[in-house]
């Protein structure tokens, strides 16, 4: 207990993130990253934009950045949040749209991050179960809420929701915030952004930490109806108007223009993913079948604790878990075909 703390900074339990060790001895595949770099497009942006012009702020707007967002999306520039990471624009949504009164409905396995937020923003939060598939079920979410987020697809399961039942879910929930956080929706997913004409209590967060490889630089967005994104607007005035640095936004925007470098390393994360979770069933994994760029398995006699420890021995990392249903879990993110390869042949070794 420090004397300098208030009571609410000593009742904390911030997030942990994963390990992230700086000096590049692994294989890493425990916090799902990209194994690709990002566009080269994006990194001469970021080199040009470090010149003189430093000594300016940036665009307090980031209008280039929302501009190359909404096109990509069909929207126009105001129907676009760009902020410091999509964890900073979940905290923006948790303080802006949740209601104090009644409980913020989400996932029990799920985002470690939204307990937090609500613990920081004092949001009382109702966690529903995955049905027995670790799937999220839409249908068991009362109308009685203050609001409902769910990452889509899930994480750490990597199990992705159809349209349909995310439209179902927004008509009944008009009076709602629902927030749908896509970081992991190119990977095989279908965004929620194209109902965004149809349902004005919708905010699609998504980052460019995943599949445009730049979570170095922290940038993520949200997609919403004007209001909501004037009420996001509204927070990070007060908060920092300047949310997002000069290489940020010149990377970003140009990472956001590059489709096809975006669009190769997708196909090639995805097929990468489909061979690894075959090779994980045949060697007695139960795999759940992942839309994301990680896959989420348990071994019937194998401990994942175990595993995780002999393969960071090894040289590999990942991640496992130990709450509740999902004690016995890896969660691994899928690198290159030749990582992927080298983490096999391990398991094979250890089985
Ligand atoms: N949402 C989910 C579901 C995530 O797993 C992550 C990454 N840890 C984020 C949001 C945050 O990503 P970032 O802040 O890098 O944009």
């Amino acid at each position: 207990m420090s004397r300098f703390w208030s009571a609410k900074v000593h009742d904390l339990t911030p997030y942990v993130p994963g390990e992230q060790p700086q000096d590049q001895v692994y294989i890493k595949l425990n916090t799902n990253e990209s194994p690709y770099g990002p566009s080269p497009k994006a990194i001469s942006a970021m080199q040009a934009a470090c010149d003189d012009r430093l000594r300016l702020y940036p665009d307090p707007q980031g209008l280039a950045l929302k501009e190359s967002i909404a096109r990509l999306y069909g929207l126009s520039s105001d129907q676009v949040f760009v902020g410091n990471g999509s964890d900073e624009v979940l905290a923006f949504s948790f303080q802006g749209f949740f209601k104090q009164d009644k409980p913020l409905l989400f996932p029990d396995i799920s985002y470690s991050f939204y307990p937090v937020y609500c613990e920081l923003y004092d949001i009382e939060a109702r966690t529903l179960p995955l049905d027995s598939e670790f799937a999220i079920d839409l249908d068991q979410y009362p109308q009685e809420n203050g609001g409902i987020i769910f990452p889509n697809p899930n994480a750490p399961t990597g199990r992705a929701l159809s349209l349909d039942a995310i439209a179902a879910l927004l008509e009944r929930n008009r009076d709602s915030v629902v927030v749908v956080d896509e970081a992991y929706i190119d990977f095989g997913g279908d965004s929620a952004a194209s109902l965004i004409p149809r349902f004005d209590n919708l905010l699609v967060i998504q980052t460019l930490s995943k599949s445009r490889a730049l979570a170095g630089i922290r940038v993520g967005f949200a997609l919403g109806n004007r209001e909501l994104i004037e009420g996001l607007e509204r927070i990070k005035n007060s908060f920092n108007s300047y949310p997002l640095d000069r290489p940020a936004l010149a990377g970003a925007t140009a990472a956001i223009e590059d489709r096809e470098h975006f669009e190769s390393s997708c196909r090639k994360v995805i097929a990468t993913r489909e061979w690894c979770s075959t090779a994980l069933s045949q060697m007695g994994f139960e795999v759940i079948p992942s839309k994301a760029n990680f896959v989420f398995a348990s071994h019937p006699r194998h401990s994942a604790a175990e595993l995780y420890q002999q393969l960071k021995e090894g040289g590999i990392l990942v991640r496992y878990f130990n709450k509740a249903r999902i004690n016995n879990h890896l969660r691994i993110t899928i690198g290159t075909d030749s990582e992927m390869q080298q983490l096999i042949t391990r398991l094979e070794a250890l089985l």
